[in-house]
């Protein structure tokens, strides 16, 4: 079967079709500046990348193109749309509503909205797209995959914040957590890669990409994760500030004359290694040579992020009483090998030992430590479209 995977943003659409027997990616691309004037990227498998100028105003005229593209008669890769069984869509939150993937009907949609709140930039979007492709490919089942769903396995002490409890009942504050495709898709994997039992077995996923997030697996379910009700907790992130005194926001405001959103958007946008760099980059490849060439700033954004990594690895072995595999994955867990050198420095009192030469790998399945190491670590490139085109195909 061939499945469309939407990942819908309130401005763009990422798509891609995968045949689930296969699980080749038979074409790919991006429609951006939805709402504004509108673009399409679109990429055959082994053929070249078309990027068009085509107006859009909404997601709907996006999703036709998208589906025109993929039926042309020159460039598509399929002959009409009778060829694409299912539809699998990214959705960002799903609240303590949803705890796997769903097959998407009226009540689901209703169940979507009302996780709004929670994620207002993104369940709007994702929604948005759901009802656009129900528009154009009606009869054509379509599956949510939700980012939170994975991490719902957590027990309450890891997801109740030490905050007065009706803020967790009249307001649904409570962790979530974030990159549950991936979260799940890697750790699966990781399992397998490394030849651990997955029913037995404690296993730690680095997800380390512009957004970055953590989380302890216990015998294949999340036990604990680093993104909180939002995804700004947590690790230092490109531009998002993770973890820190509360009371810093007060202080700043003050400071700096800002209300609450001029703090929310310092937080999330200027923060980060971006921040600390003094604005140099939250791209690590930029850092690393920043670094290299003595830039003080650029160090100091990389030993931190690399150290919250490593005291977030130290806690998640506290909470699962032990560790016995870590997976690095995600734009700079699957690329820098530098990173991933600077935080298992600190984790050698856990038996971990490095294989230096295969450190220096990117982009693959490659085991990273030695033969005798106590733990096992490997970098696990994840890939949340197929994981979403999976699970598209278990529910239709
Ligand atoms: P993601 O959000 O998973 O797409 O990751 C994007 C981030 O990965 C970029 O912002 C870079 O910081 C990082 N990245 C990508 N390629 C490399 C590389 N070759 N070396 C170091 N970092 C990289």
């Amino acid at each position: 079967m061939n499945v469309l995977v939407i990942n819908c943003g309130s401005s763009s659409l990422k798509f891609q079709l995968i045949n689930s027997e296969s699980e080749e990616v038979l074409a790919k691309g991006l429609c951006e500046r939805i709402g504004i004037d509108g673009s399409l990227t679109y990429q055959p498998e082994g053929g070249e990348k078309i990027k068009s100028d085509k107006a859009m105003p909404t997601h709907t005229e996006a999703i036709q193109f998208v589906i025109d593209a993929l039926t042309d008669e020159k460039t598509g890769v399929v002959k009409s749309l009778d060829e694409i069984g299912a539809v699998g869509h990214r959705v960002v939150h799903g609240g303590e509503k949803f705890a796997s993937s769903v097959v998407i009907t009226d009540e689901v949609k209703t169940a979507i909205e009302e996780c709004n709140d929670l994620a207002p930039l993104h369940n709007p979007a994702n929604l948005i797209g759901i009802n656009a492709c129900q528009e154009l490919m009606p009869g054509t089942p379509m599956v949510a995959v939700f980012d939170t769903a994975f991490h719902q396995t957590m027990p309450k002490k890891a997801y109740l914040y030490g905050l007065p409890y009706e803020y967790y009942e009249n307001y649904a504050v409570r962790r979530y957590g974030f990159h549950g495709t991936s979260h799940s898709f890697v750790s699966k994997h990781a399992a397998e890669f490394m030849g651990v039992d997955i029913n037995d077995s404690k296993i730690i996923v680095a997800h380390l990409g512009n957004g970055a997030s953590i989380s302890a697996v216990v015998n294949g379910k999340c036990v604990d994760t680093s993104m909180g009700l939002t995804p700004l907790e947590g690790l230092v992130m490109g531009t998002r500030s993770g973890d820190m005194d509360p009371a810093i926001m007060e202080y700043i405001a003050k400071k700096e004359n800002l209300d609450i959103a001029g703090v929310m958007n310092v937080l999330n946008k200027k923060s980060g290694v971006f921040g600390i760099s003094k604005n140099l980059s939250s791209d690590f490849r930029d850092l690393e040579d920043a670094m290299n060439n003595g830039n003080p700033y650029a160090e100091a954004a990389m030993e931190v992020f690399c150290y919250r990594v490593a005291k977030y690895i130290g806690s998640y072995v506290a909470a699962m009483n032990g560790v016995d595999a870590i997976a690095f994955t995600a734009g700079i867990g699957e690329n820098s090998g530098t990173v991933r050198k600077m935080v298992l420095s600190y984790l050698g009192y856990l038996g971990i030992t490095v294989d230096e030469e295969a450190n220096k790998g990117r982009g693959e399945d490659i085991m990273i430590s030695t033969a005798d190491s106590k733990v096992k670590v490997a970098v696990v490139p994840t890939n949340e479209e197929l994981a979403i085109a999976r699970e598209t195909v278990a529910l239709v």
